[in-house]
């Protein structure tokens, strides 16, 4: 039985325990010398007053317990649900107190759970690369991320605004206004008025599930479409590449069969033939090699190398075409260039690239000179000529591929493809490659690639 209702008890049998008891007094004596109605009026007064007192006390305890309550529902209010209710006592009063309290920490729950899955959303959304924005069926917009904000430049305030306020790019405008009336999704292309160099996608569907309100998904595709179209000038550069000593092989090939009687005009255009030929196997070579080389098939080999040496090893290569230019190639290697860990063949590479095109780019009687450093971990590798040079609009691009500064300038047996290599292979290394003017003319490349750091000198 609970307390509060023994103590209910307790007084009424208290009160009726009185009753009888002056009826008792009364009977035995007491009415000799009190009337019986005197006594009784005394004895109901008796209990009258003790219930009294009991019920006053009782209705002050409940009093402050429904106080102490609502004080803590206050609390509640406020939002202060961090201490624990207090014991509510296992009454009535206890029992809808502890129900209360128990649906209020219940929301507090879901509240802070809700919390955290927008919190989290919005982190996604924050990260996306990908704009996102929603538009309410009212027509305002209900949610912007980053990326939408950048690529349609909305402001910052603009959540909770009319869509046609805050989206002040046309296209999209209609494409939504379509969207809320209850038109299909669609895809829009378009670039914005105030960068027309970036294309973007708007992908446009009505709120999942709801099916009310607009949500729009931004892609910006200008990096997807210039892959593209390096995809496609790539095609169309080998496929050009290649016709040219196609075609001339094609036609001295008929030229030898109609007209098979001289011998040195035979001679001449099997020599043409296989200049083209070459030139054709060194071009589907270095294609392959670039291909080999973005596939990430190439993998680099350290050991020990003597840079000096390497170096040294691909002018004598070239002595002959050197001589026949009357150049004047001049090497050079810095202390600390012997045994450090490189990939030699890569290296190789390098180098032979960058000292074929200053010999082929250098004017007759002109100077070539490489030198090799160690600065401190890194090996640098300078190839200067005081050949053309090139020209500064022209600098950023010579790296790409088949980029010719001057298509007539082109050497007979280039490629286009060399310096594309060269950049890959600097890469590889995790260094690089770069090319400037020389102030008395010519050109000066030079390549840093970052070598293991030397083990000490025992
Ligand atoms: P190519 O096979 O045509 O030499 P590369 O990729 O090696 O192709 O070089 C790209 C272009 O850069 C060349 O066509 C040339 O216009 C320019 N170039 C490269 N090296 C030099 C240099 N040392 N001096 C002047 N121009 C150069």
């Amino acid at each position: 039985m609970r307390s509060d209702t023994r103590l209910t008890i307790f007084t009424a049998a208290a009160g009726v325990a009185l009753l009888a008891l002056g009826f008792v007094w009364l009977v035995l004596g007491g009415g000799a010398a009190t009337s019986p109605g005197v006594a009784v009026a005394l004895a109901a007064g008796l209990a009258v007053i003790t219930a009294f007192i009991t019920a006053s006390a009782l209705a002050a305890r409940y009093r402050n317990r429904a106080q102490a309550i609502v004080d803590i529902g206050r609390r509640y209010a406020l939002g202060d649900l961090s201490r624990p209710g207090p014991d509510y006592g296992d009454d009535d009063l206890g029992m809808a107190a502890r129900a209360l309290d128990a649906a209020v920490h219940e929301q507090e729950r879901r509240i802070v759970s809700l919390a955290r899955d927008r919190a989290r959303m919005q982190a996604i959304l924050g990260s996306m690369v990908e704009g996102v924005l929603v538009v309410d069926e009212s027509g305002r917009l209900q949610l912007v991320n980053e990326a939408a904000r950048r690529m349609l430049r909305i402001e910052s305030d603009a959540a909770g605004r009319p869509y046609v306020e805050a989206l002040r790019h046309p296209g999209v405008v209609e494409h939504v206004g379509r969207l809320l009336t209850g038109g299909p999704p669609q895809t829009l292309e378009f670039s914005t008025s105030r960068d027309a160099s970036r294309e973007l996608v708007a992908r446009l569907a009505p709120v999942a599930g709801t099916g009310r309100g607009v949500v729009v998904v931004l892609h910006d595709v200008t990096d997807l479409k210039r892959a593209d179209q390096i995809r496609r000038d790539f095609v169309a550069n080998v496929s050009h590449e290649l016709r040219t000593p196609l075609t001339a092989i094609r036609g001295y090939a008929e030229a030898l069969v109609d007209d098979s009687e001289d011998p040195e005009a035979r001679r001449r255009f099997l020599e043409i033939i296989q200049r083209h030929a070459t030139r054709m196997e060194r071009l589907v070579k270095d294609l392959l090699r670039l291909a080999m080389l973005d596939a990430g098939k190439e993998m680099l080999e350290t050991a020990p190398a003597d840079i000096g040496a390497l170096v040294q090893g691909i002018v004598d290569d070239m002595a002959t075409a050197a001589a026949a230019k009357h150049l004047r190639v001049a090497t050079s290697a810095g202390p600390g260039t012997k045994g450090l860990a490189v990939d030699a063949a890569k290296v190789h590479d390098i180098v032979r690239n960058l000292v074929e095109n200053a010999i082929n780019y250098t004017q007759p009687g002109g100077d070539v000179a490489i030198a090799a450093t160690a600065e401190g971990d890194v090996l640098v590798i300078t190839v200067t000529d005081n050949g053309p040079g090139i020209p500064p609009e022209d600098l950023g691009r010579v790296f790409e591929r088949f980029y010719r500064v001057d298509k007539s300038r082109g050497r007979p047996g280039g490629t286009g493809l060399g310096l594309a290599i060269v950049k890959h292979l600097a890469d590889l290394h995790g260094g690089s490659v770069t090319v400037e003017n020389r102030a008395l003319g010519g050109a000066a490349f030079t390549v840093r690639l970052p070598v293991a750091p030397r083990a000490p000198l025992t």
